[in-house]
């Protein structure tokens, strides 16, 4: 099977000179992202200002027929509704246009919302051209049949739709169906075909209409059928719904006033992913770099891989480390990489104060592990000290040059002296540094094993290059550079990136992290003395002292494990069963209703989702329900008309008995819904169970409330959603991906391993074996290295012709070419044929 690996990496940074939409001259932004016309994550909301900093970071897996990234920023306003500021789009064009290694940054200029560019959804048309044998003459028809999935421009969440199709300067309209995004007319248009008409100019325009009594009717989507369409008997077809061109009037209307700019940075990777037996001879040649390090070959293979993708790439650093951190772990040669890498940071280290300080694939590589593996214990230890530290709201300051402004900027009254204010704030500070230091130094037993081994493996290494005395101590500073420099200290720096906290802390509360980070760092710097600028750190030095012991015995503590052997193995993959992925409350709807009016009762349930189950129980004390994940059948949105309710998702699964049950719940905002329906989304992949259509509504009374079918067995009226899911640090491992996207790396340096291929020819060819000038064992170096780079080509070029004859043999593989029609997408999973 060959499919796309669509994977867009966004940043939404900030945005400036945003309209002010409350008194105070401010508003208090927040930035929706959508693809296409789904709503797939939100920014949380910075209050009072022009100017937010978001800062945040989302990886999207997107659908292979995206054509619109969309960021919409709205005003929060609890008590007249959200108030919408401006809107900027890009296409998947100009991604394409613009890729670039470090990824597309860029600042984009917002616009007013245009409500007519809101559609979505399919219709069902049969159309084509008939003669009556009467009197000869010949008819256009168009049968308007259904639409599925429309947009709702109604605030219940429905749509009141009409259809009108013009044809020859004449437009016909069908009825109007009230309240439904699935209407159903069948209702035939016809138009006389005119005895002089050029058929090759024929053109037909079907639009779609939601009638509003009080204002002027809403565009919900167009269909353009030509003569190509229309000529070739009848056809009867889904037609995915347009945008209508925009209008002249329109442009200048929206660019009177300017609503300010949005700062994002975009980079779109993406790869097509051949079956898994085209990548055997890579996963090999990926297995020999890293499986003996200690014989030349191995070594010499690692050395050529790391320095070509660390040094010729088109995407980031981290993101080629990822992939191959999660391409090993597939292959249970984690161990092995990490060492490989680790191996060649410290030898091409000459200075110890520099190591593991930059970004190479080494550090980047156990940055990446770190996340994969141990997102659950971060969180385990730092989100009860952050979320205090968030409630307590506190203001602190130590830095001298700061604190006057900050102790000015209270009201009066409450003004304290410098003294008192920057005693308080030491006191708040050490508080708040002991919590964080002493969940972390007690928190050994729930450090993953896997982590723990490799970063005894870290310290072994480094104790072999510098064993003196003198160096005593860089075994230790290079672990805990690691676990306290490159894990806890940017999480406590940035609680939300690493997904502690859901809000953006307010900018008291920012400092109070930026301080706690800056110690944490010094801390697990383990040198207490040097403070660099920092002096007001001074008066914290005792208690820095103090924990630096503590943190000693807690580093000692932590690679206190055995040996790597074969139950390492066993260790990666039981984490990767019983890792919980995603937990937290919802609620959960009990709604198996036959009768029509009874109230929802939305129970809080404590859910969560591992690699085998679902559970959830309403209490602490209750037994788990379970939900086996190879039961689900698909997770989706439920509509807002269905209940009433927003951010409502629902996971169709089978029962016991083999029939089908639904499970409705509700998140608590758009970011939660969609993080579960990715999390469940991901894990039920492969199932055998998965079906192709659902219901997005409810079954109330005696009908769905979506399609109004009558039967609650009634097969799904809209297709499944295979769209967007969120990646995750903790995503199940797809080797053929992170294989082909190494593949395409090692790729992008081609011609550079063909000029060493030709150099070293030319060299052996040049060294005449019978000369004593040139010594045997150069000779025999350079047949070796001829071998490997041979070796690498060799993989690459095959690779390279296994691409060309699965594309050349499935256009529909070339991102280039779009099919109007989506009837052929709609069985099928998106991308996959
Ligand atoms: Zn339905």
């Amino acid at each position: 099977m060959v499919s796309t690996h669509t994977t867009l990496y966004l940043r939404v940074s900030e945005a400036k000179e945003l309209l002010a939409k409350d008194f105070n001259g401010k508003s208090d932004p927040y930035c929706v992202i959508k693809v296409d016309n789904v709503v797939i994550a939100r920014t949380a909301t910075v209050y009072k200002t022009l100017d937010p900093l978001w800062g945040e970071e989302f990886i999207l897996h997107m659908p292979s027929g995206f054509q619109m990234l969309s960021f919409y920023i709205y005003d929060a306003d609890k008590v007249s509704g959200d108030d919408i500021l401006g809107v900027a789009s890009v296409t998947r064009d100009y991604m394409y246009e613009n890729k670039n290694p470090k990824g597309l940054e860029t600042w984009l200029s917002l616009q007013k919302a245009n409500k007519d560019l809101e559609i979505q959804g399919e219709m069902l048309l049969e159309y084509g051209i008939r003669t009556s044998e009467a009197t000869g003459q010949s008819f256009v028809f168009v049968t308007v049949m259904e639409g599925r999935d429309l947009a709702a421009k109604d605030k219940t969440g429905y749509s009141d739709p009409y259809v009108t199709v013009t044809c020859f300067d004449e437009t016909k309209a069908t009825s109007k169906q009230k309240k439904t995004r699935f209407p159903e007319w069948n209702e035939t248009l016809e138009f006389l075909l005119p005895e002089d008409t050029c058929i090759a100019d024929l053109s037909v325009i079907v639009t779609v209409w939601d009638k509003d009594n009080f204002s002027s009717d809403d565009f919900m989507g167009q269909i353009h059928l030509d003569s190509e369409d229309v000529t070739h008997g009848t056809i009867r077809n889904w037609h995915a719904v347009a945008r209508r061109p925009t209008s002249d009037r329109w442009a200048r209307r929206a660019s009177r006033v300017d609503r300010g700019k949005i700062r994002v940075k975009l980079q779109l990777l993406e790869e097509i992913v051949l079956p898994s037996s085209c990548y055997r001879p890579l996963n090999e040649l990926l297995a020999d770099a890293v499986k003996m390090p200690t014989t030349p070959h191995s070594r010499d293979l690692g050395h050529l891989l790391w320095d070509m993708l660390e040094q010729d790439r088109t995407i980031e650093l981290g993101a080629i480390a990822m992939s191959l951190v999660r391409f090993y772990l597939s292959q249970e040669l984690i161990f092995e990489f990490l060492d490989a890498v680790i191996v060649r940071d410290i030898e091409k280290t000459d200075d110890v104060n520099t190591l593991f300080r930059g970004n190479t694939l080494g550090t980047k590589a156990v940055d990446n592990f770190m996340k994969v593996l141990a997102m659950p214990y971060l969180q385990r230890v730092l989100k009860p000290p952050v979320d205090r530290i968030i409630n307590e709201k506190k203001t602190v300051e130590l830095d001298p040059f700061k604190v006057n402004s900050v102790r000015t900027r209270r009201h009066s009254l409450h003004r304290e002296s410098e003294e008192s204010f920057v005693n308080h704030s030491l006191e708040a500070i050490e508080d708040y540094t002991c919590e964080i230091v002493n969940g972390i130094v007690a928190s050994v037993t729930f450090c993953p094993q896997v982590l723990r081994r490799v970063l005894r493996n870290i310290q072994i290494r480094v104790r072999e290059k510098w064993p003196e005395e003198v160096f005593e101590d860089v075994p230790y500073i290079a672990v805990s550079g690691f676990i306290f420099l490159r894990f806890f200290a940017p999480a406590v720096m940035s609680p939300k990136l690493f997904s502690l906290s859901d809000q953006h802390p307010n900018h008291k509360v920012i400092r109070t992290f930026t301080l706690l980070a800056k110690i944490i760092q010094s801390i697990g710097n383990l040198t207490p003395g040097c403070l660099g600028k920092e002096v007001w750190m001074e008066p914290l030095i005792p208690l820095i002292t103090q924990k630096i012991s503590e943190v000693k015995v807690y580093l000692d503590a932590l690679v206190d494990v055995g040996d790597f052997s074969a139950a390492h193995r066993y260790l990666v993959r039981q984490q990767s069963n019983e890792t919980i992925l995603i937990q937290g409350y919802l609620h959960k709807c009990h709604y198996h209703c036959k009768r029509l009016f009874r109230p929802i009762v939305l129970k809080k349930c404590y859910f969560y989702l591992t690699r085998v189950m679902l559970c959830y129980r309403k209490t602490p004390e209750d037994e788990d329900t379970m939900v086996m994940v190879e039961n689900i059948c698909a997770v989706e949105k439920l509509d807002y008309g269905a209940l009433g309710k927003s951010n409502m998702g629902q996971i169709i699964h089978k029962t016991s008995d083999e029939s089908t049950a639904i499970i409705y719940f509700q998140a608590k905002d758009v970011n939660e819904l969609t993080a579960w329906i990715s999390a469940i989304r991901k894990t039920c992949k492969y199932n055998v169970c998965r079906i192709e259509t659902f219901h997005p509504g409810v079954f109330k009374g005696d009908k769905w409330n979506c399609c109004r079918r009558e039967q609650d067995i009634a097969p799904g009226c809209s297709p499944t959603y295979h769209g967007v899911v969120l990646g995750d640090w903790q995503d199940p491992l797809d080797p053929d991906v992170d294989a082909q996207i190494i593949y395409s790396q090692i790729a992008h340096s081609k011609d550079k391993i063909r000029k060493m291929q030709h150099d070293l020819r030319m060299t052996i060819a040049g060294n005449d074996p019978t000369r004593a000038a040139v010594p045997r064992d150069s000779n025999d170096a350079a047949m070796a290295s001829l071998s490997l780079v041979s070796g690498v080509l060799d993989v690459t070029e095959q690779l390279a012709m296994s691409h060309q004859t699965f594309v050349e043999s499935s256009p529909r593989l070339s991102h280039t070419s779009r099919s109007r029609s989506v009837s052929s997408s709609v069985s099928g999973e998106d991308g996959l044929f």
